[in-house]
């Protein structure tokens, strides 16, 4: 076990769980995919996954073990590209869409682009008066982000665009959601809860993992409960069972956990 992750990381926690990965026959391992496997950029687009986790997701899924999810908020084109190569189940859109292993893509959410214009309009009055803001459009999600604005310009518009959405969503099956410098509108009943409980039923696991750094992960951690393993990167009210503070962790625990009695 490297130093720092011994810092971060409970040691008895730690090795309950070490001691679980030994005895379990059939792992899930959710992993959120910005903030947890890769670190947060300035730009969505710049984080095409590095070697080292490529090669520990590679690592993985070949112990027949180890059933690996990537659950991501990401447009499904740009997550699959990067990881749709990989034996794993991979999760776009926060669950609106899902790829397992060697599939297609199959979407979850039925399509319709109405409640897009909108939205859309009132992200464009905002991100217009809010430099460095940017819309990112999903197929079943609108993203505004703010990590390029001003602080304090970003997070005056950021309540503003809040307070405006949420008044255009109510009595609609769309929600409006706070992440990390981030608003998104996205559909009520699409959330990584519902997809990760989804998944969990299919699997039949006997252990179950997941670590995600966001509130979207939140849902996540809620729904598969106190029989799972959670882990929440970074600061901030949650309800995981553990918190690591530091992304860069994510990929020593992952190899001290799963991977030791490998070179
Ligand atoms: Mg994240």
């Amino acid at each position: 076990m490297s130093q720092s992750v011994l810092l971060m990381l409970d040691w008895n926690y730690y090795k309950e769980v070490s001691e679980q990965v030994l005895k379990s026959d059939k792992r899930l391992l959710f992993f959120d995919y910005d903030g947890t496997l890769m670190p947060l950029v300035k730009f969505p687009s710049l984080s095409a996954p590095n070697e080292d986790v490529i090669r520990v997701l590679s690592r993985l899924t070949s112990d027949k073990k180890n059933n690996v999810v990537i659950i991501s908020g990401r447009d499904s084109n740009t997550i699959g590209k990067w990881l749709g190569n990989l034996n794993l189940i991979v999760v776009a859109e926060h669950g609106a869409l899902i790829k397992y292993p060697g599939q297609k893509w199959e979407k979850l959410v039925v399509e319709n682009e109405e409640w897009k214009k909108d939205i859309l309009s009132v992200m464009e009055t905002i991100s217009q008066k809010c430099q460095g803001s940017f819309i990112e459009e999903k197929s079943f999600t609108l993203a505004w982000h703010y990590r390029n604005a001003g602080v304090e310009e970003g997070n005056f518009y950021s309540r503003k665009l809040f307070h405006a959405l949420s008044d255009m969503v109510r009595d609609t099956a769309l929600q409006v959601l706070e992440g990390n410098k981030i608003i998104e509108v996205r559909f009520t009943n699409v959330n990584k809860g519902v997809i990760a409980k989804k998944i969990e039923n299919e699997i039949k696991p006997d252990f179950v993992m997941a670590i995600g750094d966001d509130r979207t992960d939140e849902d996540m951690f809620t729904a598969l409960g106190s029989d799972s393993v959670t882990i929440k990167i970074g600061p901030g009210k949650t309800a995981a069972a553990f918190k690591l503070s530091d992304q860069e962790d994510v990929i020593k625990l992952l190899k001290n956990l799963f991977l030791k009695n490998e070179n």
